[in-house]
Formats: C-alpha cells, structure tokens, sequence
C-alpha cells in the first residue's frame, strides 16, 4: 500500500468529508516556505499550515534551542514545579502586552486558551458572589472547537449536532458606527447577567477572515468597562505580528482583561495555549476558601519544549529583519490588493497587516461549502501552493520568511487563475460537471 491507502485505512482528518475527501497528501519535509512531498514535489505553504507557521518550517534556530532543551528538561508537572523557559517565557510575553495583564495560565492549544479564559470570567463572578453566567460574543464568531470554545462560537453547520448542548451566549453584531447605539441598547438591557464578552479582534478569521474598524471595538469595550463586563480578547490567530503590529492589542485604545493566545505562539513548531489575566482577575482567586481556587490544568501544562519554542519563535519575531519582513508583506499585499481590486471576478478585497482576503464573485453567496472554495483549492494544489479558500473567500496568511519574489509568484498565479475561471464561468455547465 502507498502512503495514501495506509493514511486512509487508519487516519481520521480534521474538518473533512472522509467519504468524498481527495488522497491526502504525504509531506515529507518542510523548510523555509516551503513543504515536499513524497515524490519530491515543491510546495509555497501560504496559509501558514492553518495559520501557525512564523518565521518557516524546520527553522534551525528553533529547533536547535528545542533540541538542546530536549536534552535537558523535556517534561515536569506544572503543579507544585516550575522551571527556567515558563518564567523566562512569562516574563517576555507579559512585556508585550497590555501593561495590565499580570500572569499567565498555561494550556495546549487555542480552544483551551479559550476554556480557560471562560472558566476565568465565570469563577470570577462566583467568587465574588455575583449572579453573572451569561456571556457576550459576535455573530461569526470563531474560538474552538471543545464545548465552551464551541458554544462562544456562533452558531453554524459546524455546531449544528451540538446546538442543544451548548450553553447561553448572547450574540451582537460587530461594531460599525452605524450600528453601535443599537448594540449597545441590547446590551443594557441584561447587562448585569453577563460575565464577560469574547471577541477577535480586528479580524474574525475562520468566518471568513471578516474585519471591522479598531476605532468601533474601541467604543465597545469602552462601553463594556462601564457597565463591569469583562473583556477576553481572543488573539489566537491576529497574535505575534499577523495584523502588521506585534498583536491586535496595539492597534487599540482600551485594555481587554483576558487575553488567549495560540497558533503563532510557538512559531508553529509545537502546541501550546496561553491565557493571560489582569491582577484584578487573579487577586478574585485568592483565598483560605479551598473553593475559591482555579481547578484547571492540563498534563502537559507549560511543557518545556513549547515554552522554549516559544522563546526561539519570540525573539526571532522581534528581531529587525522579521519586523521588516512583516512592513514589507504588508506593503506588498497593500499594492496588490489595488490589483485585486479591478478583477472583474473579485470583491470585498480587504486587508489586515500580513493577512489579505478576498471573494470570488459567484452565484452560490458566501457559504463554507461553496464548491467553487474546492476548485479553487485544487487548483492552486496543482500549481504548487497551498491556499485554503473558506467557502469563495481567498486569503493569504504567508509566513514572515516568504521572499518579495516568492509573494509575486503567488499573485501571479491569482490572477491566472481568477482569468482562467473566468473565461469557464461563461460555460458554466460543463465547468460544474468537470470540478464538481
Ligand atoms: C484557531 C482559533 C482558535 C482555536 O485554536 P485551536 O488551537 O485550533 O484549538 C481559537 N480562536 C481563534 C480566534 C482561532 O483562530
């Protein structure tokens, strides 16, 4: 059996239609920006491998330092212990953000970035002695997959079998400034029940990366201070430079009180969540009542090997030349996207700092299962890169490494692309029967 029938007789992948799935394809290894297969077939990863991947793959200067830290400390339990990369990492990621937030929770991924957060708001308000369960989030939005993250999420084909499981959430609109008033109005009216409102920031990337103003989320959250919602500022995907600035954070005003943190946390080399909290979060926990305590934790809490990828992945991202790369990728989308811009086919072009995100004109609307997405998809397979449509919406989220001539390739092959399906739209019969 080749690589593909002994994937498919034993492997179940994430978000796919195994009955109607194409043959998986066996990546061998990756450097740079790029990734290889089985028959040695090149790669331009320029989706970041689900958006994690930071400075490239196999980077040798994160590996080396996870190497050496494998040889040294691989595993200790979090409770009770603690060690060297945990607190180092800690101390320079508490550097960054918002000078409010004050300690750091560890866990596995974004989903329990997100849990933990939830448990945080919720716990707060019981050790405070205040009747507050429900929480605020966006129409579209996305944090997990795990129950908690799920039911923060809005509701959609993703959550469907699950809809009478989830918990109550109280979902608004994202903030334009025609609709704040309103938003704010249905707020009010059952503000003392809610704990707390989760958001993404600037961009709702698994929505369809969907971007609203600053300036707008800046009065929400304003207006969520005022009336003692806490904020938990869901920086998963816009974290570790994704928005042209170091984290979405910088592009505002106001301070959330929680913030998570995944995906690019590590540069993309291995697993981890983070949850930070405000003093004022954390002081609520502190207690003789054994009751008043955070039960939460997770085997593999602050692994060693994730905080010290995290540390390499760190101060390669603040380095000059990654800042550079990122003003550069960002400037290069900016340009391009004036070029998008006048494509018959395309609309609704818009642009977040390294992340630039389009539509494919069609008659099938903007859903997840739009089959044009799949087209699309394998098409720009076969011409050696990898973008993963979400439904007609076409983004790119390159890792920071990518060259100014690898980024040109890619927006050459958009545009051939967009005119190829431009032409077959006009038969649109036997284009539907071929790819389909
Ligand atoms: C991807 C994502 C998550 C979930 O992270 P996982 O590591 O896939 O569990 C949560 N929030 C946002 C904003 C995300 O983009």
């Amino acid at each position: 059996m080749n690589l593909q029938e002994r994937d498919k007789a034993v492997n179940w992948h994430p978000y796919t239609q195994m009955k109607t799935a194409n043959d998986t394809i066996p990546i061998v290894r990756g450097k740079g920006v790029h990734l290889y297969d089985n028959e040695g077939k090149q790669y331009i990863d320029a989706v970041s491998s689900w958006w994690v991947t930071l400075h490239g793959h196999a980077h040798p200067y994160i590996a080396q330092r996870v190497s050496e830290q494998l040889n040294t400390l691989e595993q200790v339990i979090f409770a009770g212990f603690t060690h060297e990369p945990a607190i180092q990492l800690s101390e320079n990621l508490l550097q960054l953000l918002p000078n409010n937030q004050q300690k750091v929770f560890y866990s596995d991924n974004g989903s329990t970035a997100v849990e933990v957060a939830l448990k945080m708001c919720i716990q707060f308000c019981y050790n405070k002695g205040k009747e507050k369960t429900k929480i605020l989030a966006f129409k579209n939005a996305y944090h997990g997959d795990t129950f908690g993250a799920m039911s923060v999420s809005g509701r959609s084909v993703w959550t469907k079998p699950f809809g009478e499981m989830l918990f109550e959430v109280i979902f608004i609109d994202t903030p334009t400034s025609e609709n704040l008033e309103s938003i704010k109005n249905q707020i009010k009216n059952c503000a003392d029940e809610i704990a707390c409102f989760i958001y993404e920031p600037l961009i709702q990337g698994a929505a369809g990366m969907l971007m609203y103003e600053a300036q707008n989320l800046d009065e929400l959250m304003k207006f969520c201070r005022e009336q003692e919602i806490l904020m938990v500022q869901d920086e998963v995907f816009t974290g570790f430079g994704r928005t042209g600035k170091l984290f979405a954070a910088n592009h505002l005003s106001e301070n959330p009180d929680i913030m998570c943190f995944s995906k690019g946390l590590t540069g993309g080399t291995l697993p981890m969540g983070i949850t930070t909290c405000s003093n004022e979060i954390y002081n609520a926990f502190l207690s003789d009542d054994k009751y008043k305590t955070l039960f939460h934790g997770h085997s593999f809490t602050a692994n060693p090997l994730s905080c010290t990828a995290a540390l390499a992945s760190m101060e390669l991202l603040l380095n000059e030349e990654t800042q550079n790369n990122i003003q550069r990728i960002s400037e290069q989308h900016f340009q391009f996207s004036a070029i998008l811009k006048q494509h018959s086919n395309v609309e609704n072009v818009r642009q977040t700092g390294t992340i630039l995100a389009w539509e494919f004109k069609n008659d099938q609307g903007t859903s997840y299962f739009n089959e044009i997405g799949k087209m699309l998809y394998d098409e720009f397979l076969s011409r050696g890169i990898i973008m993963r449509p979400l439904g007609n919406v076409m983004y790119l989220v390159p890792p920071y490494c990518i060259t100014s001539e690898e980024l040109n390739f890619i927006y050459k092959n958009i545009l051939e692309v967009l005119d190829r399906f431009k032409i077959e739209e006009e038969t649109n019969a036997s284009f539907n029967q071929k790819f389909v």
